[in-house]
């Protein structure tokens, strides 16, 4: 079994030393003497969990800044499916590598993906070293005659996702209520059900979508779904942006995971009024993600953190409502929880995915609060070193291939426009 030894780095304002043995943080301890493979001296940096991305589209990261100031369903049906035609295998291949090497450089060590051409994806994804949770999309436009094409190929991938590495698992992605058949979701659901596996989905995103909704179905998205049986706690649900007491009442009752994307709603203009503290308050696990590329336009947990709490702060004129703490669970331990991914952690057993911060720069001067600093005061470039899995995935911000994934990129993504 390899082994790292982490000596002399700040956790949690102690200086300690972390041995990983395999893919798990095997002892924390203030003086460890071990002969490790791997010695990574921490002397001026802190260690943080990775942070676990709860949504995004990976290998929409070559389509960064493809639709500028569009909204939700103008970009939606007239520039992003448009331009998925397109896609080929290739460039979900070198997209989601973009996205890889961008999430490890800025401290990112898990992802809850939803995209196409999965095969491709998870090559990418297996071959960077990241953790993933990567779903088959079932995505319809409401039309039933392809539900049987689709269901063959959802049962074809879930059998090859069998022979995926133990860092990546296999979910049901239903792209959302408005964009998907009754009869496909029922299906979906119960394919997941049977099988244990997570939904993940895009739900309440927008005021049209809720208003759509209630004309068709009487009810909310959240309604809707209700009323079908398909939530649970195993549905993870992107936005959650445009919902009623009602609603928080319904996604209680069923511990549904709930995943917030400021940066992605703010752009898009879809909203901003999260209802965080009642959703808190309901006991539900809330969660952090970018959304993708073309939407969000990085994949960067820090700044989401950032803007989350500002947002939070100045809707709800309450500077109290999102405290340090909370705001680093969110992008770290919650989403390990709603994944069922022993991550985002530091303790002994946990999965060792780790980000080491370095804190030699103005933005940590004077470090008097370690957190504060890393989420109002600096930006991605503070992440030194990256460990996912027992394996190093960057060392003093450097990662493997990270020229030819570029070059790559520029290459591909000219055939898209
Ligand atoms: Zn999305």
């Amino acid at each position: 079994m390899t082994s790292i030894l982490i000596k002399d780095i700040n956790l949690n304002n102690t200086t300690s030393d972390i041995l990983i043995e395999g893919n798990r943080i095997k002892i924390i301890s203030e003086n460890i003497d071990f002969q490790a493979d791997r010695i990574i001296y921490g002397t001026g940096k802190s260690i943080i969990p990775g942070f676990v991305n709860m949504h995004t589209h990976a290998a929409m990261a070559l389509m960064r800044g493809i639709g500028e100031d569009m909204s939700l369903m103008d970009w939606l049906y007239n520039k992003i499916w448009p331009t998925e035609s397109k896609l080929t295998d290739e460039m979900v291949y070198w997209g989601t590598k973009l996205a890889c090497l961008e999430m490890i450089k800025s401290g990112t060590t898990c992802f809850n993906d939803q995209y196409w051409r999965l095969p491709y994806a998870v090559k990418a994804t297996e071959e960077m070293g990241l953790r993933s949770v990567q779903p088959f999309v079932i995505l319809d436009l409401l039309d039933e005659s392809k539900s049987e094409k689709l269901k063959v190929e959802c049962e074809k991938m879930y059998e090859l996702s069998k022979n995926w590495c133990d860092r990546n698992n296999f979910s049901i992605g239903i792209h959302s209520p408005y964009s998907v058949s009754e009869k496909m979701i029922l299906w979906a659901s119960e394919f997941a059900q049977k099988r244990d596996l997570l939904v993940h989905l895009h739900l309440s995103e927008t005021k049209g979508e809720n208003e759509e909704s209630r004309a068709l179905h009487g009810v909310s998205p959240i309604g809707y779904l209700e009323k079908l049986g398909v939530l649970n706690s195993k549905v993870i649900a992107a936005h959650c942006l445009w919902i009623d007491d009602e609603d928080i009442a319904i996604l209680a009752k069923r511990n549904v995971k709930v995943v917030h994307n400021i940066n992605s709603n703010l752009k898009i203009a879809s909203g901003y009024k999260f209802r965080y503290k009642e959703l808190k308050a309901a006991g539900l696990t809330i969660t952090l993600g970018t959304d993708g590329c073309a939407s969000s336009n990085n994949l960067d947990m820090i700044e989401t953190m950032k803007t989350t709490a500002l947002v939070q702060k100045g809707w709800r004129g309450d500077p109290t409502v999102l405290p340090l703490d909370e705001l680093i669970s969110l992008a770290t331990v919650n989403g390990g929880r709603a994944l069922g991914i022993k991550c985002g952690v530091i303790e002994e057993g946990y999965l060792a995915d780790l980000t080491i911060i370095d804190t030699n720069s103005f933005a940590f001067t004077p470090n008097i609060n370690f957190l504060a600093n890393l989420i109002y005061s600096a930006n991605s470039s503070c992440v030194d070193t990256v460990i996912c899995d027992g394996k190093v995935l960057m060392e003093k911000r450097v990662v493997e291939g990270e020229e030819e994934i570029i070059k790559m990129v520029n290459k591909l993504y000219k055939k898209l426009l």
